[in-house]
């Protein structure tokens, strides 16, 4: 099996401080949490910010000061989201990438109702647009599939040409709304991929366990971190993302799995060296 790359996602757009106190917030925790992850064994992070107010933002100045940090610091291998706010404009949603030029960045590829009350919009266009911004700026997509359908989506895509790279998804298993985490669905959807896609996967708070360990056994990638769940088992908060790290890396020792470095994961995916140090 390809060597396991764990992403850590340390601050999504749902938790705040007030559900674990140790969820990174600021530009400066945020790179902290991600650099501990990244000596525990993690090789890429996911990246969301916030607004001084601790709410979720895709402000570029929060994203450049977290990206700079994070640069200084080490040389994981940087996906950023594109849908760090549900209720930004799409321009707003694509303006950081072009500018900090990450190696990754997310591709939600369909919209969902969010939580039972919101709209999670991606409209084909953006989609498109969104592709475009990706591929002229030599970024990766992160295909991100919440149902089975949006796996659609994203062939129609690849068959449009806007995808340069083979197809690298990110099943998300288990979001209100979306396909539940359960194994079966998981091999389910792996049935589904084109021939040299790779994937990951994870499943939302409770599911996280079983979602992670299926999918160090079927050959995927995983990813852990706060963004997903705060919880490190059932009525105990997780002390830190890198916790969850370290828990996946023994889990992967003992499936005979192993890591891939940061530098590892950029060879795996056909990424340029990293911009770390440079900046
Ligand atoms: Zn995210």
């Amino acid at each position: 099996m390809d060597k396991l790359i764990i992403t850590v996602a340390p601050t999504g757009e749902g938790a705040g401080k007030k559900d674990n106190p140790a969820l990174p917030v600021t530009p400066a925790e945020i790179a902290e949490a991600v650099y501990d992850s990244w000596l525990a064994g993690a090789a890429v992070a996911h990246i969301h910010v916030r607004d001084d107010a601790g709410n979720p933002t895709m402000s570029t100045e929060k994203f450049s000061e977290t990206v700079g940090m994070i640069r200084r610091k080490c040389d994981i291998v940087l996906n950023l989201t594109s849908s760090g706010d549900i209720n930004a404009a799409d321009d707003i949603r694509m303006a950081h990438l072009p500018l900090l030029k990450p190696d990754i960045a997310s591709l939600d590829c369909g919209s969902m109702n969010w939580a039972y009350n919101e709209l999670f919009i991606n409209h084909p266009h953006f989609l498109e647009k969104l592709s475009i911004v990706m591929r002229d700026n030599g970024i990766m997509p992160e295909v991100e599939i919440f149902d089975t359908g949006m796996l659609d989506n994203a062939m129609h895509l690849v068959k449009k040409g806007l995808f340069t790279q083979p197809l690298h998804v990110q099943f998300v298993m288990g979001a209100a709304g979306g396909i539940p985490a359960s194994i079966e669905n998981l091999i389910y959807l792996i049935r589904q991929l084109p021939t040299g896609a790779t994937w990951s996967a994870f499943g939302i708070g409770r599911h996280h366990i079983p979602i992670m360990a299926a999918s160090m056994l079927l050959g995927g990638h995983v990813r852990v971190g706060f963004e997903d769940n705060i919880y490190y088992k059932k009525g105990v908060l997780a002390s830190s993302n890198a916790q969850l790290v370290e828990r996946a890396i023994r889990l992967a020792r003992e499936f005979g799995r192993d890591v891939a470095s940061a530098a590892e994961a950029r060879a795996y995916f056909g990424l340029p060296r990293s911009l770390s140090h440079i900046i």
